[in-house]
């Protein structure tokens, strides 16, 4: 019986030193988070869904800071349901530096781009939210609704914004029911996708500095 309960013990220590392993050993520099996927299409207009912009736009993005020389990681590169508690925790266990995901708004008669931070967000993350708006609105943007702190919908937090350890922020990049803001995402998907990266490249590197 006691051996029994020393070999449970000692499998439980090898499992925890592997998995130790495996947490301190594969990190990278930001985790970018193409919202929804799989059947969940997030918002929809038509024969657009809001998943795959995100993740036309999120794989430009990541391909710009490997060119950079950016450790980049995605949470994922096709179409796939991942639950939000999963995302943070690959972010959290590759110990990333930033958190940026990516989404499509939706709401009537409205446009523009906002970027959301957590309600007791540092200033790190305001920094990086500000940055991306910043680039973003030099590329073109029909409207900028500014930096925002909590949750669209009611109170509390965006969970990839409440649950990653490391500075994060949700992007809406412009209304998915816009014509707008469509013709603007489609014309300038590559411009947005560099903007996005400059931002993330400009701000690694100033925190790196500090
Ligand atoms: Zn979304």
């Amino acid at each position: 019986m006691k051996k029994k309960i020393i070999a449970a013990i000692s499998a439980v220590a090898v499992f925890a030193v592997c998995g130790v392993g495996v947490y301190f050993g594969d990190s990278c520099d930001v985790v970018i988070d193409p919202g929804h996927g799989g059947e969940d299409y997030g918002a929809i207009y038509g024969e657009r869904n809001e998943k795959d912009d995100n993740l036309d736009l999120a794989l430009l993005v990541h391909e710009n800071l490997e060119e950079m020389g950016i450790d980049a990681e995605l949470t994922r590169k096709n179409d796939k349901k991942i639950s939000l508690e999963k995302r943070c925790l690959f972010a959290n266990r590759k110990r990333a530096e930033l958190f940026v995901s990516l989404h499509r708004n939706s709401a009537e008669g409205a446009k523009g781009v906002e970027i959301w931070i957590s309600d007791d967000s540092p200033e790190a993350d305001k920094k990086i939210a500000e940055s991306i708006l910043l680039m973003l609105d030099e590329v073109g943007i029909s409207d900028n609704r500014g930096v925002k702190e909590g949750y669209a919908r009611g109170d509390g937090n965006y969970y990839v914004n409440s649950h990653t350890l490391m500075p994060s922020c949700l992007v809406e990049l412009g209304f998915i029911n816009s014509d707008t803001d469509n013709d603007l995402y489609d014309k300038n998907i590559e411009e947005y996708a560099k903007a996005v990266a400059f931002a993330i490249v400009d701000n690694l590197k100033t925190a790196e500095a500090q």
